[in-house]
């Protein structure tokens, strides 16, 4: 049991636990071994279901839009049980979230919250520049007339070929009135969009790249206020940091149990593995790395679910540790595990692909890493220790 949970929280997790056990397993034994094949709708659908019925679904959903919030640390302890079953459809069981758009009012909540909350439109986030940008100009808008013309382009927006709508983050350059960073919605079938390019990335996910050629949005497509783009993209970004934090760590546990398995099977050299003094030493430092994971996403949950206390660098700090440890770790497992874990199909091939894009996703760990530094030597804020 994870750092001497409450009991609400034991309790949390064994109803997670007993969902993997009862449904998700036997869901995911159905799908084709096949990595390049994406999940079937078929299955999607069931795992929307069966994760309604059981209570699993409504978690990530306020409950202004009839779902069961969990907090933040109480969506840890969910999402760290989940990363320790490794399940492919692990990613499909929980309900839209409001994310950048939560509390958007009028408009911005009937056209867009509302429908998004409702899975009848999706969204997707758009923030990511080119390498090379023309101009050296990132994407930015003029505003006029209570009109924004979009010139840019984004070039790595996950889910966009599926996306009803992309959240953007626009540089607005206005002659009345402010100028500054704005998230900024934008329909995909607006005039002036287009897909460059569609690709997959390691992990198998799929994502579009777009140009957005002098495209014409209403002002009211504007999420919050013109010069707090960055900002309340940073303030989604934290969730999302703290649950990749979670996925990890409970990955490097599945790593850690699947490995030690397979060392205690026999060995052609007529000695299990687990027997060799060495071995046991790498298992012995995947269980430290283990540790010191869970120490650090537990401590940081619970103070990013205190209120009224900043948590951005502690929450960060989890995430550069955590993506960094589980790819040690699952290097470390397929040393252990020798070559066939490298075959196409195997579950530590198929997480040695998942994990790598952890450490981009969200914030580069090196930019990160500048971050804190910059936080700390200008501003003199600390992690808390
Ligand atoms: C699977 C996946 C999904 C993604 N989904 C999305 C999405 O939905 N929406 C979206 O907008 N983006 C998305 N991204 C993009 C992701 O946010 C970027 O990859 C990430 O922010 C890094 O930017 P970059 O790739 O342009 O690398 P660069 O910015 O070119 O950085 C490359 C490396 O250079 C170094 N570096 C960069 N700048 C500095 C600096 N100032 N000082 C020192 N070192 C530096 C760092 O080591 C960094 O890792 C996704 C990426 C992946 C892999």
């Amino acid at each position: 049991m994870p750092e001497l949970l409450p009991t609400n929280l034991q309790n949390l997790q064994k109803k997670m636990q007993s969902f993997i056990d009862d449904v998700l397993v036997d869901i995911e034994s159905n799908l084709d071994p096949d990595l390049s094949q994406s999940i079937p709708n078929s299955i999607l659908n069931e795992v929307r279901t069966r994760s309604i019925e059981n209570g699993i679904w409504s978690l990530t959903q306020p409950s202004e839009f009839g779902g069961s919030e969990a907090n933040i640390l109480e969506m840890t302890v969910i999402r760290e049980t989940l990363g320790q079953a490794n399940l492919r459809i692990g990613n499909y069981i929980f309900g839209p979230q409001p994310g950048i758009l939560a509390s958007v009012e009028g408009k911005l909540r009937e056209y867009y919250l509302l429908p998004l909350m409702k899975g009848e439109k999706r969204g997707a986030f758009a923030f990511t520049e080119p390498r090379t940008i023309p101009n050296g100009k990132p994407t930015w808008a003029s505003l006029e007339n209570q009109e924004l013309t979009i010139t840019g382009q984004k070039s790595f927006v996950s889910g966009g070929s599926n996306a009803d709508f992309f959240s953007t983050l626009v540089n607005i350059e206005s002659k009345s009135g402010t100028s500054g960073t704005a998230i900024v919605l934008i329909d995909k079938d607006s005039k002036g969009i287009s897909i460059e390019r569609e690709f997959r990335s390691l992990d198998g996910s799929s994502h579009i790249s777009i140009i957005l050629d002098s495209v014409k949005v209403p002002d009211w497509h504007i999420v919050g206020e013109i010069g707090e783009g960055m900002p309340r993209a940073l303030r989604n970004i934290s969730n999302v940091r703290m649950a990749i934090a979670a996925k990890s760590t409970g990955l490097a546990s599945w790593a850690t149990h699947f490995t030690a398995e397979h060392i205690k099977q026999p060995h052609r050299s007529g000695t299990p593995l687990s027997d060799r003094e060495g071995v046991r030493l790498r298992i012995a430092d995947m269980l430290i790395q283990v540790y010191a994971m869970r120490s650090i996403l537990y401590r940081t949950a619970r103070i990013a679910n205190t209120n009224n206390v900043s948590s951005a660098n502690e929450v960060l700090t989890a995430k550069v540790f955590c993506t960094e440890q589980v790819g040690l770790i699952i290097d470390r497992a397929i040393d252990l595990c020798g070559g066939n874990s490298l075959i196409e199909g195997h579950p530590l091939e198929r997480t040695y692909r998942d994990i790598r894009s952890l450490r981009f996703a969200e914030g580069a760990s090196d930019i990160l890493r500048l971050n804190l530094a910059k936080d700390y030597l200008e501003s003199n804020n600390l992690v808390r220790s």
